[in-house]
């Protein structure tokens, strides 16, 4: 059996007038700020695609999905995570586990981190104890403390027979 694995990264900017989504999951800030990007700007989504990418050299999610590309503006990104999961799949190779760590100093994610488990699992096609989604605050450090942005590491490991 082979065995890969991958690590991806995402940041995007909080600010007003946009929603909050992570792991496919419509969140309210209390500040009243949303994720910044092209596409639904869901960073646990992004960074995971990059995890899932990287396992396999394949590139990263700006290869596949460029933000210049009017065809992603606004895109659902479990809807991205799928086209990824495909590319994995066409070569071989099924998903193992992912985790995930989402850097945010508010809102507390713990209320919805088993519907972000559940909806990612969904579209990895994998059983959610197969799916780690975890939050941190950056203790008021640095960007993601100051809430301009929100931030998420992740990895991937695959296998194959
Ligand atoms: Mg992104």
């Amino acid at each position: 059996m082979q065995l890969r694995i991958g690590n991806g990264y995402d940041i995007h900017r909080l600010v007003p007038g946009r929603p909050l989504i992570l792991g496919g999951v419509r969140l309210e800030h209390p500040g009243g700020l949303g994720l910044d990007g092209h596409s639904d700007a869901d960073v646990l989504v992004h960074a995971l695609m990059d995890a899932l990418l990287g396992a396999l050299s394949l590139g990263d999610i700006g290869k596949y999905f460029p933000p210049d590309d009017p065809r992603w503006r606004g895109a659902d990104s479990l809807v991205l995570l799928e086209q990824v999961v495909a590319l994995v799949a066409e070569r071989g190779w099924t998903i193992v586990n992912v985790d995930s760590v989402v850097v945010a100093e508010r809102p507390k994610l713990k209320p919805q981190i088993e519907a972000m488990r559940a909806a990612i699992a969904a579209r990895l096609g994998v059983d959610p104890d197969r799916v780690g989604v975890k939050a941190t605050t950056n203790e008021q450090l640095g960007p993601t403390g100051r809430e301009e942005g929100i931030a998420c590491h992740a990895v991937a490991l695959l296998q194959k027979p």
